[in-house]
């Protein structure tokens, strides 16, 4: 039987970014993975898949060696955030220099990201990927847990983290239950040629189905949409050809970029707001979509799977620099009771807000509208919602 210091079950973003934390450390890790993506990154094809990420979460990236790689690739600053509602009054827009800062934050392809830790991990000799692989039998004993894979093969060490996403296998396993449900929504997430500059702006519209965000790419007539939707309606628009997209793209969105003038592939993702009812158990640790899935209409889940690893890594680095126990219960609890809050408090705010906005009721609608100009005007509280938005806090 291998032994290692921990086994992550998942190389997807938040699995990756944490063996590179804990890898630069010389801790043995292996990550298991049923499929990882090509290594080679073809420069002239934009991903479909991109995340709006936080300073923080840049900040994470570039602890674990993997942010210039990132930027080597491709990141696009956005100094600009425009907020409103449909057919309504209220708005709000944030400006990077109202904070003294030179961007809001950065949106990233998926695929430079992982691209860009996969890079990392590979110049970090302690860390071993298995894949394709999974976890076929999972035991949990006092002081280790011990695995068998769908290979054969069977490894033990004194950690399991399951960073294997919202349908987490490992967190079925041991008997983690989660809270949740199916939102009326999908998201159709595809990369857009515009005719006017998006102005490095990250642009939302709040419409009655869901919200409609462009956000900018490094080309500046390009941006990568999410468009949520109810589901059949998700269905339909993602079957049109590319000229009644376009037309209805335009429709939706306004002039505010000029006409649509191509659409790339679609991609269609039904939304989910999931949380598991404890991140640990004996030996076992869950992180980032693992330990919950939320609504993509501010961009925050990949931003709080990158701050679980910071503070599970540090955690974990601590208890090893005193010979401790890094997959003690009590240190796993610490984790769990240091990161439930603000999860808890981020997916509340954007199922509220998902609530909120997918309302008619006129009333509503003028007092959200109200709102929104109001917090447009209030210096401090505007600032406030942006410093916690960028992860600043
Ligand atoms: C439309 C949309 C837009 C979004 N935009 C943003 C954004 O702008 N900003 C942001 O912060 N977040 C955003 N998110 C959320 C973000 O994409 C997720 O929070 C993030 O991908 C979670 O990463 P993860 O590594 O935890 O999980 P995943 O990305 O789901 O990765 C899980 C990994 O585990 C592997 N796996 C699966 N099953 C097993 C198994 N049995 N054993 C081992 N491994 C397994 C998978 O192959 C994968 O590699 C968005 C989400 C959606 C749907």
């Amino acid at each position: 039987m291998k032994q290692y210091d921990l086994i992550i079950s998942g190389g997807g973003m938040v699995g990756a970014t944490l063996a590179a934390a804990l890898g630069q450390q010389g801790m043995s890790i292996a990550i298991i993975e049923p499929q990882l993506p090509p290594l080679e990154w073809p420069r002239a094809e934009y991903d479909i898949r991109v995340s709006a990420i936080t300073r923080a979460t840049e900040n994470m990236f570039e602890k674990v060696g993997a942010w210039q790689k990132m930027v080597e690739m491709r990141v696009t600053p956005y100094q600009h955030m425009q907020v409103w509602d449909e057919g309504g009054s209220g708005s709000i827009h944030f400006d990077s220099s109202d904070l003294g800062e030179s961007n809001l934050g950065h949106i990233v392809e998926n695929s430079v990201i992982h691209k860009a830790l996969l890079n990392r991990i590979d110049e970090l000799e302690s860390i071993e990927i298995i894949t394709p692989a999974r976890i076929s039998e999972l035991k949990q004993h006092d002081g280790f847990v011990e695995l068998m894979l769908d290979n054969g093969s069977r490894l033990s060490a004194k950690l399991l983290v399951a960073a294997d996403g919202a349908n987490s296998w490992v967190r079925d396993q041991v008997g983690i239950s989660t809270t949740g449900w199916l939102y009326d929504q999908s998201a159709i997430v595809a990369t857009v040629r515009t005719e006017k500059s998006h102005q490095f702006t990250a642009w939302q519209q709040f419409m009655k189905l869901g919200p409609l965000a462009f956000l900018p790419l490094d080309q500046k007539e390009l941006s990568s949409i999410v468009w949520s939707t109810s589901p059949d309606e998700a269905d339909r628009l993602s079957r049109l050809d590319e000229a009644n997209f376009l037309t209805e793209l335009h429709m939706a969105f306004g002039d505010t970029l000029g006409e649509m003038q191509s659409v790339g592939p679609r991609g269609l993702f039904p939304l989910q707001l999931k949380h598991a009812n404890r991140y640990c158990s004996e030996r076992v640790v869950l992180v980032g979509n693992a330990a919950h899935a939320i609504h993509p209409l501010a961009g925050q889940g990949l931003n709080l799977g990158i701050n679980d690893v910071s503070e599970l890594s540090s955690q974990i680095i601590e208890a090893r620099n005193g010979n401790g126990d890094w997959g003690e219960y009590a240190l796993l609890r610490r984790y769990e009771r240091s990161r439930k809050g603000e999860n808890v408090a981020v997916m509340a705010a954007m199922d509220g807000f998902k609530r909120l906005f997918s309302n008619d009721q006129p009333l509503l609608k003028t007092v959200r509208n109200l709102g929104l100009n109001i917090a447009n005007h209030a210096g401090p509280l505007k600032s406030h919602i942006i410093r916690q938005a960028m992860g600043l806090k």
